[in-house]
């Protein structure tokens, strides 16, 4: 008798449990808003990406049960083929209308993007440089690419230009060049200082990626993202990604540009090609959100207040909030034993926000990572407040 081939699932896993590094995966109980009830318990929601709430507007759902009784469950293909319906096809005219951009496409997700497309723009004899703080779907779509890799440290523009005056010493020379980054990152909800780093890639000829994933429907004019924020030419931000799944209150990937890039994308891309296209209700309900994201502009503002008032008393009650400047707002903790502690007792008090801690930030960096909500209201955000104030408390961190 050999040894059990999958010995190894029980192995690990129990190393996991063991070193408190496995996921304990918490249950919503209804629908995703502010305040839900999570575990048979009800508590103010401080860790969803969903920031306006979007996936629970009355016109999204509206929206999606129509597509259900006009277009079915499914589409029944891949997008090639026979999976390209009109909704898919008035989702993208729609979502490059709102970015103003030449074009856009739609993925499945935005994981389905960096991985599909990032490989297809550079190859052998390129060079991707990449933030080192970037997501883990950047860091995906960069290993599936057969071109050399560089890292710059975090939104550090000098190091930026140091990697592209190296890049262009190079021999043999560089095919391409390809400059990629978070819009907002997600674990500090700071913002790349895209306008520096256009102006760079500018001068050294170099493609620009921006995932704005954490940025779509929080920054610029009505939400529509970093490129707005800064005022950008959007002919200097080659690729603008992002997703439906955050802010948009659904799922699905795009990127958004030339015509000419989405041409290339779609012709391309192994994600887009051969994985099957998202079903209609997802799709109008994405639509749907355009449509809400551009006719009710208080929910971002709503979004914006809720933050600077948390961030505010957070500060004012001695908290690190990081470098932080987004509505994601990082509590720093310091220990992950301490980050782990002070998210149980949270949830004990009925506030849900989720510890961050090492493999997925630096040692001694742990934090508890709350990302504000539109919705909440005056009196969830006082008591949210109050409950940090008292625990912070408890374990002696202010
Ligand atoms: C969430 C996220 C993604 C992945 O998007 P999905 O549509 O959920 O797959 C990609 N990039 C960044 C920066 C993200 O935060």
């Amino acid at each position: 008798m050999g040894r059990d081939p999958t010995s190894f699932l029980k192995e690990e896993y129990k190393e996991l449990v063991d070193n408190d590094l496995d996921w304990r995966i918490r249950v919503l109980q209804g629908a995703s808003s502010a305040r839900c009830m999570v575990d048979g318990r009800s508590v103010i929601m401080l860790c969803s990406n969903n920031y306006l709430s979007l996936s629970n507007h009355p016109k999204m759902k509206a929206a999606a049960v129509r597509a259900v009784g006009t277009h079915g469950a499914g589409s029944g293909s891949v997008r090639p083929i026979a999976g390209t319906m009109d909704l898919h096809v008035e989702l993208e005219r729609r979502l490059a209308r709102f970015k103003h951009a030449e074009a856009s496409l739609v993925y499945q997700t935005g994981f389905a993007a960096n991985a599909g497309l990032i490989p297809q723009l550079v190859g052998k004899g390129d060079l991707i440089i990449s933030d080192e703080l970037n997501h883990g779907s950047i860091i995906d779509g960069v290993r599936l690419s057969y071109a050399d890799r560089a890292v710059y440290k975090h939104c550090d523009m000098a190091d930026l230009e140091r990697v592209l005056l190296e890049a262009e010493r190079h021999t043999p020379v560089y095919r391409r060049l390809l400059v990629i980054t978070d819009g907002v990152f997600s674990m500090d909800g700071d913002i790349a200082p895209l306008d520096q780093i256009a102006s760079l890639t500018e001068r050294h000829g170099a493609m620009l990626y921006v995932d704005d994933a954490h940025g779509e429907g929080v920054l610029g004019d009505g939400g529509r993202g970093i490129v707005s924020h800064f005022h950008l030419d959007r002919s200097k931000v080659h690729v603008e990604m992002g997703t439906f799944s955050k802010d948009f209150g659904v799922v699905g990937g795009h990127v958004s540009g030339s015509q000419d890039l989405v041409n290339f994308a779609y012709n391309r891309s192994r994600t887009w090609l051969l994985s099957g296209s998202h079903p209609p209700a997802v799709v109008a309900a994405c639509t749907a959100a355009i449509d809400v994201l551009e006719s009710e502009p208080q929910h971002v503002r709503n979004l914006w207040e809720r933050t600077k008032e948390f961030r505010g008393a957070m500060a004012r009650s001695g908290f690190d909030t990081g470098r932080s400047e987004t509505p994601i707002i990082p509590i720093m903790m310091g220990e992950s034993a301490t980050a782990k502690r002070f998210s149980q007792r949270l949830f004990e008090e009925g506030v849900f926000a989720l510890p961050i801690v090492f493999p997925m930030v630096s040692k001694g960096k742990a934090r508890i990572r709350t990302i504000m909500n539109a919705t909440l209201t005056k009196e969830d955000l006082e008591l949210a407040i109050a409950k940090f104030e008292m625990i912070g408390k408890e374990l002696d961190l202010i």
